[in-house]
């Protein structure tokens, strides 16, 4: 049963070439959204895995990862936190810099949204290089989180990604190339 859900959530997720630029293999979760139980089963996955947890935050990246956070922080009793682009939120915020292909990027999150001992779950859609959820987990463990683990719908395993969580473990529900 749960393989059968993984094939129909794999089969939902639609691939561009060349999408944003020429080499890229843009995996697109808004069919993925349209599938209504395919989306269910998605979300499902994800809950069953960590309604025992004790995850007190579902850390959210943006943009994606505010899709797949919160129907999972409210199934499982966790507050949802999302971690974003420079300049958009409006409160203190804490902000982490961090390496893109070329140049770098930062992500910022509320002073005060985590309180040291929370016990977080990091979610985005996809795990490319890893730097976008490296920058997260340093975000929360620089304000005394633990960061139970990170979670994608998709892995891009040729890039390596995993390499760049150190000893913080990543659950996928599928594979991309
Ligand atoms: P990275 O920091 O390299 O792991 O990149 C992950 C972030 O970039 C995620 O927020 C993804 O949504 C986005 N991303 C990177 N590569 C792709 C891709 N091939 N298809 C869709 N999104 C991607």
């Amino acid at each position: 049963q749960q393989d059968s859900r993984l094939e129909r959530i794999s089969s939902a997720i639609r691939v561009i070439p060349d999408f944003p630029k020429p080499g890229i293999m843009f995996q697109d979760i808004t069919t993925l959204l349209l599938d209504t139980k395919a989306f269910r089963d998605t979300i499902d996955l994800f809950v069953e895995r960590y309604r025992d947890k004790n995850i007190s935050v579902v850390a959210g990246v943006e943009a994606r990862g505010f899709i797949f956070g919160p129907p999972i922080a409210l199934a499982i009793g966790a507050k949802f936190v999302p971690m974003r682009k420079p300049n958009k939120l409006p409160g203190e915020v804490i902000s982490e810099e961090y390496s893109l292909e070329y140049g770098t990027d930062k992500m910022e999150m509320h002073v005060g949204a985590v309180q040291p001992g929370d016990r977080a779950l990091i979610i985005d859609d996809l795990i490319a290089t890893g730097g976008t959820l490296g920058a997260a987990i340093k975000l929360l463990e620089r304000v005394g989180v633990h960061v139970v683990e990170c979670a994608c719908v998709i892995e891009l395993p040729e890039l390596k990604g995993r390499e760049k969580l150190g000893d913080k473990s990543l659950f996928v529900l599928v594979k991309g190339a």
